[in-house]
């Protein structure tokens, strides 16, 4: 009898409106029927449970997560200059970014992330704990003109990029992409160099763009046009880049974002947090703008769950414009999934034949979920991210019965608190 690598019994399909069985190999899904008769390395039995895709997190910070909470309540600038940049001078260094990439990875598995794209410093200790725990990570190195105990100035950013594409090349689940902070912390020289590397190496850009009006008026007292525009005029927008944020975006820019393909990644938490707005997400959807979705950082949220964000999305735009339909449970979870994967080259978000393996069980035994009538309205509307109880990537169970088994949660959490205790003492002399 044929073998495949996994094989998941009984799990609801929303979208097929039936029980099937799911068979997984070489890390994709490999055949769905209702009764599949093959040998499995490995079997889940998923009665009560339903299959959805996994989340796609485009936009985060991941070892911030050891920041998280502090300076809330402050506006963006105040909350940068004032808590984290002081706290990131002290601390940041590799040990903080593994520590941080290790609570913020848990989070992710635990909440049904199979796919994250960080920004940050020493982003090979990300890279390292991501392949460890077995999640997929596109990652990059800050690159500002200022200098940090990083790199001097921009040429050694860029410099720090070059040796972390070398560090994860050929690796199927790490890829590595360039990030330019932002258009206000990042000369046109600075973005003019990241846009060659990207051109020589084919490597996505991953940018802040419009996050606030500040940035956007600080832009063109500088430049005379409006932050898109302005990257557009460099020629950094294409479909190999993605810009977090967007809030304060325009007609014109949004043709822009339309005609070059650009992506959006919507982080409606963090908008909302730091009070930068509210992204006009419908108005992209409508024109044909690409989007995803994303939590930021942990200390900006304050946390990693996507189901949350989708959660958060849909209520927000509905209530923003007055129209429930502005985006639909479906449109959500397409936007927190598959969008996702489809941003940076990767054939998943689906759960379907041919796609890869990258899904999660969700547990509808549970009295918030219950009656199921519409499992994908319940799931964006009423689940938690806590009813996730098995969670696969590119064929591999990273958690089942909502335990995480590539990595040592006990472990991790005593050290955030020992780290805890160090930044806490720090905060008291800010
Ligand atoms: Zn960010």
């Amino acid at each position: 009898m044929e073998e495949v690598d996994l094989l998941v019994k009984e799990a609801f399909h929303p979208y097929l409106q039936k029980t099937v069985d799911i068979a997984v190999k070489e890390g994709r899904i490999y055949k769905i029927a209702e009764k599949l008769d093959l040998q499995a390395k490995e079997v889940i039995f998923a009665k009560g449970k339903v299959v959805f895709p996994s989340f796609a997190n485009m936009h985060t910070h991941v070892s911030m997560s050891l920041l998280r909470s502090l300076g809330a309540d402050l506006p963006l600038m105040d909350w940068l200059q004032k808590v984290i940049w002081p706290l990131e001078g002290e601390f940041v260094s590799p040990e903080f970014v593994r520590a941080g990439a290790k609570l913020g990875i848990l989070e992710m598995i635990k909440s049904g992330t199979t796919l994250f794209m960080d920004m940050y410093f020493y982003e090979e200790e990300v890279g390292e704990v991501a392949i460890e725990s077995g999640v997929r990570a596109g990652l990059g190195v800050g690159i500002l003109d200022f200098p940090t105990k990083v790199a001097s100035g921009p040429d050694g950013y860029i410099e720090r990029a070059k040796s972390l594409l070398e560090n994860f090349k050929g690796n199927d689940k790490v890829f590595v992409v360039l990030c330019p902070h932002a258009p206000y912390t990042c000369s046109p020289e600075t973005l003019r160099k990241v846009l060659d590397l990207s051109e020589e190496t084919g490597a996505y850009i991953h940018i802040h763009v419009a996050e606030t009006k500040g940035e956007v008026e600080k832009i063109k007292e500088e430049y005379g046009k409006t932050p898109v525009k302005h990257l557009n005029d460099l020629g950094l927008l294409s479909e190999k880049t993605l810009c977090a944020h967007m809030v304060w975006v325009d007609e014109e820019e949004t043709q822009i974002l339309r005609e070059t393909s650009a992506v959006v990644v919507h982080c409606p938490e963090s908008n909302l947090k730091l009070a930068s707005g509210i992204a006009p997400i419908p108005r992209y959807i409508k024109e044909g703008v690409k989007v995803c979705l994303g939590t930021d950082g942990p200390a900006s949220n304050d946390n990693l769950d996507m189901l949350e964000e989708t959660s958060t999305m849909t209520k927000l735009h509905k209530g923003n414009t007055l129209d429930a339909k502005a985006i639909d449970a479906r449109t959500a979870l397409k936007i927190a999934t598959e969008e996702g994967f489809k941003a940076v080259g990767i054939k998943g978000g689906r759960v379907e034949e041919g796609f890869e393996a990258d899904f999660i069980l969700v547990d509808f035994d549970k009295p918030h979920l219950q009656p199921m009538y519409d499992p994908v309205a319940q799931l964006v509307y009423s689940a938690k991210s806590s009813d996730i109880d098995t969670v696969v990537c590119k064929g591999k169970v990273l958690m089942e019965k909502r335990e995480v088994k590539t990595l040592d949660e006990e472990k991790i959490l005593k050290e955030a608190g020992e780290w805890r205790d160090k930044i806490w003492k720090a905060l008291q002399r800010l």
